[in-house]
């Protein structure tokens, strides 16, 4: 009897603290809650000039979207750049913005609301970085996709009121001119509309007021040079700044990929309009940028997209990011 009694006690003691147990590590797991992630801007000192690094936000991309690489060559890649593949592949939208001393330019402005909840952070992060959005005077966009034009204006007004907005004048006329959509095979002129409808209402309030202007190759922008890196849309422009003896080139979309689009730069993605021509312009700005060795700022690569790019090869590449410095 004493015996059972001692087996009952020691039964009542394990099955106590194994209730306990994971009660006491649920309260102490909940009990100190995780914290945000850092304010999305990073600064940049390039010679005289400041560059503030805007992140929009991050999404993640199905491996499906990018041409003419097979499903097991991408995994290969991803494992090798220790990316959850489980999640698909990271993408970051950033803009940035150039203090010049007398002028201060942003280069491309991220999705607004045009792309979902996970964007739309620029105006806050240029808030947090110490600017005003009225102090922005000059707006260059590499080209009109929403994720690079939706963020100048919020509901129909614009977000950034002192600003004149610049784009190539083949950019402005393939999405802006209404016949465009009818030189489209029809099964891509939906998707197409959608597009313009929303690049409409994001340059609109700088239409009323005439500050939407175009430029063209050989034109200078308060000091910065335009490159045509034409394919990803037809008038999809870089542009580039000297300050010193250094220059930075705002690559816009000639890559949209940190890992798979270095690894293989003759990988296309979805969103090309002119997939043959994006990727000769991926080689042949690669290939310069790499020889020369200008500072790159990229809109999809991960925050905050400034680096440069190293090739041992000539033929593949990587993405060597800035480190931090304070
Ligand atoms: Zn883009």
């Amino acid at each position: 009897m004493k015996t059972l009694n001692k087996s009952i006690a020691l039964t009542l003691l394990a099955l106590s603290s194994f209730i306990a147990i994971p009660q006491t590590q649920a309260a102490e797991a909940n009990s100190i809650t995780q914290q945000k992630q850092v304010a999305g801007f990073y600064q940049h000192q390039l010679g005289n000039v400041q560059i503030t690094a805007l992140l929009d936000g991050t999404n993640y991309l199905s491996p499906a979207l990018f041409k003419g690489i097979s499903a097991a060559e991408v995994t290969q890649i991803l494992k090798k750049y220790y990316a959850n593949q489980a999640k698909d592949v990271q993408t970051s939208v950033n803009a940035f913005l150039v203090n010049t001393g007398s002028s201060l330019v942003l280069v491309d402005s991220g999705s607004s609301s045009c792309n979902g909840p996970n964007f739309g952070s620029v105006v806050k992060n240029l808030n947090a970085a110490g600017y005003k959005t009225e102090q922005v005077d000059t707006i260059l966009l590499t080209h009109l996709h929403p994720d690079h034009v939706c963020g100048i204006s919020a509901k129909g007004v614009a977000s950034f009121p002192n600003a004149t907005v610049y784009v190539a004048d083949n950019e402005a006329n393939y999405w802006l001119n209404s016949k465009q959509v009818s030189k489209l095979p029809p099964d891509k002129q939906a998707r197409f509309k959608q597009t313009v409808e929303k690049i409409q209402q994001a340059v609109q309030p700088y239409q009323t007021t005439k500050r939407f202007k175009t430029f063209k190759l050989g034109d200078k922008i308060k000091g910065f040079d335009v490159i045509s890196t034409a394919g990803h849309t037809p008038g999809h422009f870089s542009f580039a700044f000297k300050s010193g003896n250094e220059e930075i080139v705002f690559v816009g979309d000639i890559v949209h990929s940190h890992s798979i689009q270095f690894d293989q730069p003759e990988t296309a993605i979805d969103f090309d309009v002119d997939p043959k021509k994006a990727v000769q312009t991926r080689l042949a700005q690669f290939a310069r940028l790499a020889k020369q060795g200008q500072t790159v700022a990229a809109p999809h690569l991960p925050f905050p997209g400034i680096g440069h790019i190293y090739s041992k090869d000539g033929k593949s590449y990587q993405w060597i990011p800035v480190h931090f410095k304070d």
